[in-house]
């Protein structure tokens, strides 16, 4: 496995890498949901590209870039015992040398949920998935549904820029206890870290409402916040009962749902959700 710093030396890497060429871009601190997707490329790629970097881009002014969990040298074991082929880990000053004038950015969908709670999140997230893309050249790039906006994001950029590569999206893996993993969850006391399996129970409460054929969305809303309220520890964001194409909220369900919902624990910010119908 080649541990790569530098955007020359990993457009040097790409041209000896067989084709089709896998991508999963990360910022690090792997746990099970990386691995996953990891091992989706691995499954259906010849060889595997996998970038390590906490995009400053992407954190706002109040968020927590500085204090996002970094490991670098436990991330290198793992992916090379993945059989990953090669590690893109460049540092910021080489992403954003210092006459970096761009961006890229979708519109519309950016500015809902996630987008609305932190301006600019998504477009630092596409400009760097754009730059990676650029200098990976994968056939195909891997995202988590735990981030269900950051893929329908990106699908829109890929498709709206004609960007030559299929984006795969896995599921939302899992603790035992429901709750997502996240390199955020370490963040969490053990009170704050119990609480949250609350994020998980009001998910499974709006799917097991729905299957019990209840269509009004608002219906669906208040049920999860009263039960997420219950939680003494818990601060809602938004709890969003949205059409997953154009993120508006529905009133009523016809067709696919998105579930999606932001809150804080403490300090420690998580998201999650799932898709009904
Ligand atoms: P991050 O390092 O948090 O930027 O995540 C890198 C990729 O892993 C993104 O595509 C995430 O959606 C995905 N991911 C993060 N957590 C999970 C999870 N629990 N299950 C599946 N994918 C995940």
């Amino acid at each position: 496995m080649k541990t790569i710093k530098t955007v020359s030396e990993m457009q040097d890497c790409r041209k000896t890498l067989a084709e089709p060429v896998g991508f999963v871009p990360t910022m690090g601190y792997l746990h099970g949901g990386h691995i996953s997707l990891v091992r989706k490329a691995r499954e259906e790629n010849v060889s595997v590209v996998v970038s390590i970097f906490v995009n400053p881009k992407q954190f706002g002014p109040n968020e927590d870039f500085e204090k996002y969990p970094r490991d670098l040298q436990g991330d290198l074991e793992i992916l090379e015992e993945e059989g990953v082929d090669a590690v893109f880990a460049p540092e910021a000053a080489e992403i954003y040398p210092q006459d970096f004038n761009s961006r890229v950015e979708v519109l519309g969908i950016t500015q809902k949920l996630e987008g609305n709670c932190r301006p600019g999140h998504f477009r630092g997230v596409t400009t760097v998935v754009n730059k990676l893309f650029n200098i990976v050249r994968p056939q195909r790039a891997y995202f988590g549904q735990k981030d269900a906006q950051q893929v329908i994001v990106i699908q829109k950029m890929v498709k709206d820029l004609n960007m030559n590569l299929e984006v795969i999206t896995c599921p939302t893996i899992r603790e035992e206890d429901g709750l997502a993993m996240s390199s955020r969850n370490i963040y969490m006391n053990p009170e704050e870290r119990q609480s949250a399996i609350v994020l998980y129970r009001s998910l499974m409460l709006a799917q097991d409402m729905y299957q019990r054929g209840e269509r009004d969305a608002e219906a669906i809303r208040k049920e999860m916040v009263r039960l997420i309220k219950t939680e003494e520890l818990a601060r809602i964001d938004y709890v969003s009962v949205a059409d997953p194409a154009t993120l508006d909220e529905l009133d009523m369900i016809t067709g696919k749902a998105l579930v999606s919902l932001a809150v804080k624990f403490g300090k420690t910010r998580l998201i999650d959700n799932v898709v009904l119908g």
